[in-house]
């Protein structure tokens, strides 16, 4: 599409940028409390910027969440993606688990091409120093540009916080209170005015946009023709990964107590490199030794973890269930462990 201005999906899910409090104050507010026609209000010129379909989804805080938000997301995207008279989508959300959906989103929905973008706001639409309206302009700005000049390749799913166009691989949450609060210095794309400074192509190594989309549709296919499951429940749906967090002074006794009985994965963000205290080794050997795949990541933001380093697993049996995360959070890595065991489970029994 040329010039003209674009046709956006808005879908809802709620959040800071929907939350309502004490005027002028920046805490201690409610969550999803302002629908989408009265947040397009504040945007100025949004004629120009886009043609608005709103869909009010969801009206909650992302913390909480669970798998059937996610999917019954997902679906909405992509019953939008496929409508003809649907240019991008834009989706509201909270901050505090932005970027496990925009992650998930990111390996789950086919590569149409189309924009799909995501933003939010630090602070409610009653402080005196509100932030959704202009995240909201500037994302749907961005996303006219997107449409006007797709990228050639690479991946259409967005985040647009404080100006700064971020991949679904670059994400973080980093502040907790401030607006710019996913700043760091791996984004995209920087918006001025009316058009974006590109700054470089977002890295996604093998976690490729729409890699896990067949498997994901397989599994709802199944899922819908399994008579005892809920459909509109799917909480159930890919397996649960719990996230251990390493630190001084572990008690593996109560950790090994949490975990039992085994999960399919765990997600264990150990110090630095992704180094395990020696305290864990047993309840480590016990859970691979019961089929449970392990990955190892970091508490630590930057530098990836790879397979070698501090890892005494390597040489040993079972070893090919330890995987490292590589770039990816331990909530990136929650996610990635999800969705692999899901596809190879469908391997297994095809
Ligand atoms: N608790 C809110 C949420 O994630 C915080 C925010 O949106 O900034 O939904």
């Amino acid at each position: 599409m040329k010039n003209a201005v674009p046709r956006i999906t808005l879908i809802t899910t709620g959040g800071t940028i929907a939350g309502l409090g004490e005027l002028g104050f920046s805490t201690g507010y409610k969550a999803g409390q302002v629908g989408a026609e009265a947040l397009l209000l504040g945007v100025p010129g949004l004629e120009g910027l886009a043609q608005v379909k709103v869909q009010s989804l969801f009206s909650i805080g992302s913390q909480n969440l669970t798998a059937t938000h996610a999917v019954l997301l997902r679906q909405a995207i992509l019953d939008a993606l496929e409508d003809v008279n649907c240019d991008g989508v834009l989706v509201t959300h909270g901050t505090d688990t932005l970027e496990e959906t925009a992650f998930f989103l990111h390996l789950t929905l086919p590569a149409t091409g189309k924009p799909t973008m995501l933003t939010a706001a630090m602070r409610p639409a009653s402080a005196a120093s509100s932030d959704g309206a202009g995240n909201l302009r500037d994302a749907l700005q961005s996303l006219k540009s997107l449409c006007h000049n797709r990228p050639k390749a690479g991946p259409s799913l967005w985040v647009l916080m404080a100006s700064r166009l971020y991949g679904a691989l670059e994400v973080s949450k980093r502040n907790a209170l401030a607006p710019d609060a996913f700043h760091n210095q791996r984004h995209s794309a920087f918006l001025l005015d009316d058009h974006l400074e590109w700054i470089s192509t977002p890295i996604e190594g093998e976690w490729t946009a729409g890699r896990f989309f067949e498997s994901m549709e397989t599994a709802l296919k199944l899922w819908a023709a399994d008579t005892e499951s809920h459909t509109d429940n799917f909480d159930t749906l890919l397996p649960e990964i719990p996230v251990v967090v390493c630190h001084q002074d572990l008690n593996a006794q109560r950790i090994g107590r949490m975990l039992k009985p085994a999960p399919m994965g765990v997600v264990i963000a150990g110090v630095g490199h992704g180094a395990i205290p020696e305290s864990l080794h047993g309840l480590v050997n016990t859970l691979l030794k019961a089929g449970c795949w392990i990955m190892r990541a970091s508490r630590t933001p930057e530098g990836p973890v790879f397979v070698s380093g501090e890892n005494p697993w390597n040489k040993q049996a079972f070893a090919g269930r330890m995987l490292a995360a590589g770039r990816l959070s331990p909530w990136q890595s929650r996610i990635a462990l999800q969705l692999l065991l899901l596809e190879l489970d469908q391997v297994i029994k095809s």
